[in-house]
């Protein structure tokens, strides 16, 4: 689960991680009554679940209230990488002699929590690993031990980090405090700021909360904000699947999670790319499929579906009972193959046959045959909405 800006920062504030004041405003004239609270220069940051908002024209200075509310009208409603700006947080500005990097991710190599570092912080990390991966260094974390304050020091200046090193290694610290705390598989503070003082502040912090470890957590659940999510990725999660938007045109729908991975790969290998996740789960009836591919087909980069089940518990016969109300009902109307093996196959068979579903015997032709219906390769996509 991915929480806003203002959200992490509370969450490092308890951790005594020292954040700017700031409030949430959804309207300007709200900016503007914070700005005016505040009485100094503020800065209107659109709290969407993306990273790059900087760049994108959502964050801006504003030095006067009235400034507060003209900038936040110019970010309410900003569109950011398909997210819209629904708030903005209205945070005091600081001063910023210097901006580093700090985060935490959870790394299945070394089996650790894994602590980057970098003085190349405020740009796209990103970016730094790509072309700079030198600027960035790495620490494994023991989990016994934790992150112990002399380790932090020795990072730090490893790092070529300046400033005061107490300072920054508590932040560090807290940071590890509260990645484990709080159940998080991301923690990030992008830029940590030095301020000419000599002070350290997180001026921005993104936190991914391990979601298998909510149940953990019944204060943290209440922080989802479904309408901050994918309206998808949400659609999909109130039928109980597990969907995942993915940027490229071949809707997929599977039953159980390694046959969709498997069916991804494939549609890749073959050269197409699929537009979605969705696994419908074990034992689906007919009104399963028929949710699933209403969800899928709701996505406008949808060219076509590949339908790949295995039937056991779920019969392939249900299956084909929800394409067909899909098809009765004008929802599905894109080209479909299908691959359907196991439990009532002949019965599903029976069910589509005279119908323009075109049904493979295995799963690799289903592959490259929705490919080549939907235009076939990357030409496809890149000829984008002719559809
Ligand atoms: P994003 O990472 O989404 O682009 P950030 O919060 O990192 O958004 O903001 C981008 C830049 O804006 C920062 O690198 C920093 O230079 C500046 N900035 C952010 N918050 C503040 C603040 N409270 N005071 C002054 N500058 C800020
Ligand atoms: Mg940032």
């Amino acid at each position: 689960m991915n929480l806003h800006e203002y959200q992490a920062k509370e969450l490092l504030a308890r951790y005594g991680i020292p954040v700017p004041p700031g409030k949430v405003a959804y309207t300007a004239d709200e900016a503007k009554q914070i700005a005016t609270e505040y009485g100094n220069t503020v800065v209107i940051k659109a709290q969407v679940h993306t990273g790059g908002r900087g760049k994108a024209g959502g964050v801006k200075l504003a030095k006067t209230p009235e400034e507060a509310r003209e900038k936040a009208s110019q970010i309410l409603g900003l569109n950011i990488k398909g997210f819209v700006t629904r708030k903005v947080l209205v945070a005091k500005a600081v001063d910023i002699a210097k901006e580093y990097y700090a985060g935490l991710i959870l790394d299945r190599v070394t089996q650790r929590v894994v602590l980057m570092l970098s003085k190349e912080g405020g740009v796209d990390i990103e970016e730094v690993a790509a072309t700079k991966p030198y600027a960035i260094i790495k620490h494994p974390i023991d989990p016994h031990k934790g992150l112990r304050p002399f380790e932090a020091r020795e990072l730090i200046k490893k790092a070529g980090m300046e400033g005061n090193l107490n300072k920054l290694a508590s932040v560090l610290v807290q940071l590890y405090n509260a990645y484990v705390g709080i159940d998080a598989s991301i923690a990030e503070i992008n830029p940590l700021v030095i301020t000419p003082a000599g002070d350290v502040v997180a001026a921005d912090a993104k936190i991914v909360l391990d979601d298998n470890a909510l149940y953990r957590h019944p204060d943290l659940s209440t922080l989802r904000e479904v309408d901050a999510e994918h309206p998808l990725e949400v659609e999909a999660s109130n039928y109980g699947f597990s969907y995942v938007k993915l940027d490229g045109w071949i809707g997929v729908i599977g039953n159980g999670a390694g046959l969709v991975m498997y069916t991804l790969d494939l549609v890749n290998r073959v050269g197409g790319k699929a537009a979605n996740f969705l696994d419908i789960g074990g034992g689906a009836k007919a009104d399963v499929v028929y949710n699933a591919l209403k969800v899928v087909l709701k996505d406008p980069d949808v060219k076509g579906v590949f339908i790949n089940i295995f039937g056991g518990i779920t019969r392939a016969d249900e299956v084909a009972k929800g394409v067909i109300r899909a098809m009765d009902e004008g929802i599905l109307t894109k080209p479909v193959a299908m691959r359907v093996a196991g439990t009532a196959e002949e019965e599903a068979k029976a069910l589509l046959k005279g119908r323009p579903i075109y049904m493979y015997p295995t799963s690799i032709e289903a592959a490259k045959a929705i490919v080549s219906m939907t235009g076939g390769g990357a030409s496809a996509h890149s000829t984008g909405g002719a559809q």
